[in-house]
């Protein structure tokens, strides 16, 4: 069998380790005669497993105690609707900041419950900037101030945490969370799909302020309610299970490898190769910001877009796969989350030397 790098946006790689670790414990978890995925998520073997998944997740992150983890489903595209209803609490209106495609999604959303200010957007440039502190405008009386840190498909990364004074911030982080170290106190709440860089799709991760839950919107179902997953410690119904085992064997992994810290350092020499590739070639460009290039994902295309074919057929003969861009952007996107090894990124490296020397095949 060989494993291929796989650069894909997401669902993305996962560390071997852990899918080794899965696939021994597939048939009979620690001896327990069956699968975690066949067990109650009532029972007192699942329970020890996630209630380690979440102390696991709080170290890495150094999680105050005056913050909840909750383990949902719905992806980060539920939470574009949950957060309005459960963060105006009481107020009308809202700041967000416009950075791209999830940015805009998470607007739309928002706007069927409340007033949208756009606080600030890189819409101009074709979103390949992020906005400075001193670019934003802020309104005191909103209810939060929501961003996205890393845009996931342009690569575009914040290189600082918006100050929103007593107005809560919060963060969808499902393309960067776990990439490096964040002060979690400076956000009322942060989110995440899983499938990017915590585990596989179907698990979503929020992590918020307590004194945020419990002001729901008139008519919020109740399994949008923030207060009563904490409430029932992500367990008022059925959580998805197995992701939530996955995603604690990553959190292990992490802190394996040296937490986050570790992983910054790896994930920053990742990326500065990559682009210092892409900037040293002029048959390579990327044209987001220097100091807001995106250290997880990095979008570039070709100087011959008609060559594009050829460079992802020849880069998957290479085991090199999943580089193509998004649709809407065309070109080439490489995304190296924290299971991405420097040898996938340095065999990408080498082989757009080849490819752009015309000394491919
Ligand atoms: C992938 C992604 C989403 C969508 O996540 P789902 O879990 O598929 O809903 C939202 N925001 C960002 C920043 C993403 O990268």
């Amino acid at each position: 069998m060989s494993r291929v790098y796989n650069f894909s946006a997401g669902p993305a790689m996962l560390p071997q380790a852990v899918l080794e670790i899965a696939q021994r414990e597939m048939l009979d978890w620690h001896g327990s005669g069956m699968s975690i995925m066949e067990m109650s998520h009532r029972g007192k073997e699942f329970t020890t497993m996630a209630e380690k998944a979440e102390a696991d997740l709080r170290e890495l992150m150094s999680i105050p105690d005056n913050y909840k983890v909750l383990f949902l489903q719905g992806g980060a595209s539920t939470q574009f609707a949950m957060i309005p209803m459960n963060l105006l609490r009481g107020k009308t209106s809202v700041d967000y900041i416009n950075t791209g495609d999830w940015s805009k999604k998470a607007i739309a959303e928002a706007k069927h419950y409340c007033q949208v200010n756009i606080a600030a957007s890189s819409e101009h440039n074709g979103f390949t900037s992020a906005p400075s502190q001193s670019q934003l405008t802020l309104d005191p009386n909103a209810a939060y101030v929501h961003y996205v840190p890393n845009e996931t498909i342009r690569g575009v990364e914040f290189d600082y945490i918006p100050d929103t004074g007593d107005v809560p911030l919060v963060a969808d982080m499902s393309s960067t969370i776990l990439s490096r170290p964040v002060d979690v106190s400076r956000f009322g709440m942060i989110y995440a799909g899983a499938q990017k860089n915590i585990g596989p799709a179907g698990l979503t991760l929020v992590i918020i302020r307590d004194d945020l839950l419990g002001e729901t919107l008139a008519g919020t179902p109740t399994m949008f309610d923030y207060k009563i997953h904490a409430d029932y410690g992500s367990m008022y119904n059925t959580p998805p299970t197995y992701g939530f085992y996955l995603a604690g064997l990553v959190f292990a992994w992490l802190r394996a490898q040296g937490g986050l810290v570790a992983m910054a350092e790896l994930n920053r020499r990742k990326a500065e190769k990559l682009y210092a590739a892409i900037d040293g070639d002029a048959f390579y460009t990327n044209p987001v910001a220097l100091n807001q290039r995106s250290w997880m994902n990095v979008p570039f295309t070709l100087s011959d877009a008609t060559l594009d074919a050829a460079f992802l057929q020849q880069a998957e003969s290479r085991g090199l796969v999943t580089l193509k861009g998004h649709r809407s952007v065309g070109g080439m996107r490489a995304s190296i989350y924290n299971a991405m090894p420097e040898a996938g990124v340095d065999a990408l490296i080498a082989f757009m030397a080849q490819f752009s020397q015309g000394n491919c095949e």
